[in-house]
């Protein structure tokens, strides 16, 4: 094993997130769960299953009397109950057990679908997570929240269901489409800009090795992220007050990414939707614009955008309303104060709404 940091279960449960530079020691990992299953379900997508299902049902078969595979057509489009139903009648036809387990093998489409199919099953059955994408391994594999889309609703339906374990192998990285790679990056700067100012600097210091995907620094960024976000996750596991700072950059955001209808990808309109929520702490003084041209830069290193065309600011502005993250009809709205540390905030008005997104409007 290469690292490893454990992560508190509800109750008195944990796991552990291990990184590895290639699925070698996946065996070893599972083996130490001590698991009673005998059968486990690999559930992966159209994409990562020609890249990576041999590699690890070789990995896994000395550990159970069976496994079987499900999977489905990748993209976002998948991520619904439709999906879900077709993998219970899977695991029903095959016989899984209440002690059995899923495999999520693939990005935060694959890993949210299956985190939730293994929450509902029969009650709730165990799951272990190898996120494929960085966006997952730094994100969505992290935290225990689960989900499908309903609708045109993004997680709409969904749990919190925390893995056994959460293994990564770098090798993954390899085969990540470059905009892929940006998005995940995204989400990778948000989790230095919330909480830790120096993770953020050294991500910038090192973009050269992170941009040639070198998988030492790419090990040593993922734990960083890891670690912020189990930080937060573990004062908040279920999203009661400080863990929506994880949604800095994420109103203005959804807002572009809905008009853009799904054109420009998340990770993408995050770096632009803290572009925004920069903008508005520097008008409020609660950064200087040194701070805001670091962010600005920082994106345009990782190839993720500061600026969007084609859309009204009215548009974007009402976009916003329809936001998850309201309480009370009031947007929780994720400020920067200071740089390094964000702070939610209920009181952004409509106006310095519109001011930002005039300042990211190209
Ligand atoms: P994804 O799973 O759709 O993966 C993106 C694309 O990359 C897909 O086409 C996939 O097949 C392909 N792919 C995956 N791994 C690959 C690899 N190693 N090599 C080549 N291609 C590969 O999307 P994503 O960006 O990983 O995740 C986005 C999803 O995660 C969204 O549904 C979002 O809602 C969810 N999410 C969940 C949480 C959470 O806390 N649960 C957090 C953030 C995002
Ligand atoms: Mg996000």
């Amino acid at each position: 094993m290469e690292y490893q940091m454990t992560v508190k279960r509800e109750g008195e449960f944990t796991y552990d997130i291990e990184w590895h530079n290639t699925f070698e020691g996946l065996g070893k990992a599972v083996e130490k769960l001590s698991l009673m299953s005998r059968k486990a379900c690999i559930v992966t997508d159209s994409t990562v299953g020609p890249l990576y299902l041999n590699t690890v049902s070789r990995q896994l078969s000395p550990l159970f009397d069976k496994i079987t595979s499900f999977s489905f057509p990748s993209g976002e489009a998948q991520k619904t109950l439709d999906t879900v139903k077709k993998l219970y009648t899977h695991l029903i036809e095959e016989h899984y057990e209440r002690k059995d387990i899923l495999i999520a093998l693939g990005g935060g489409v694959v890993g949210d679908l299956t985190g939730y199919t293994a929450a509902t099953y029969l009650r709730g059955i165990d799951f272990i997570q190898i996120p494929t994408t960085l966006l997952s391994q730094v994100d969505s594999s992290v935290g225990g929240k689960t989900g499908v889309d309903f609708d045109c609703f993004k997680n709409m339906v969904g749990a919190f269901h925390q893995p056994r374990l959460v293994y990564m192998s770098m090798e993954t990285l390899h085969t990540l489409p470059d905009v892929q790679f940006s998005c995940g990056m995204g989400e990778v700067l948000k989790s230095g800009l919330i909480r830790d100012l120096p993770y953020y600097q050294w991500t910038l210091e090192h973009s050269r090795e992170l941009l040639e995907r070198k998988d030492e620094v790419l090990i040593r960024m993922i734990q960083g992220s890891c670690l912020i976000k189990k930080t937060v996750v573990e004062h908040d596991p279920t999203e009661q007050g400080e863990r929506a700072v994880l949604n800095l950059g994420h109103t203005i955001g959804h807002a572009v990414e809905k008009l853009k209808n799904f054109e420009m990808l998340h990770g993408q309109c995050v770096a632009l939707g803290t572009v925004a929520a920069a903008y508005i702490s520097k008008e409020r003084g609660l950064i200087d614009s040194e701070a805001l041209s670091v962010i600005e830069r920082g994106n345009r290193m990782f190839g993720l955008p500061c600026r969007f065309e084609g859309l009204a600011l009215e548009e974007v502005l009402s976009a916003t309303r329809s936001d998850k993250k309201m309480e009370q009809g009031k947007i929780k709205f994720i400020l920067l104060n200071p740089l390094g540390h964000a702070v939610v905030d209920k009181t952004v008005t409509d106006d310095e709404m519109m001011a930002a997104i005039g300042y990211i409007q190209g």
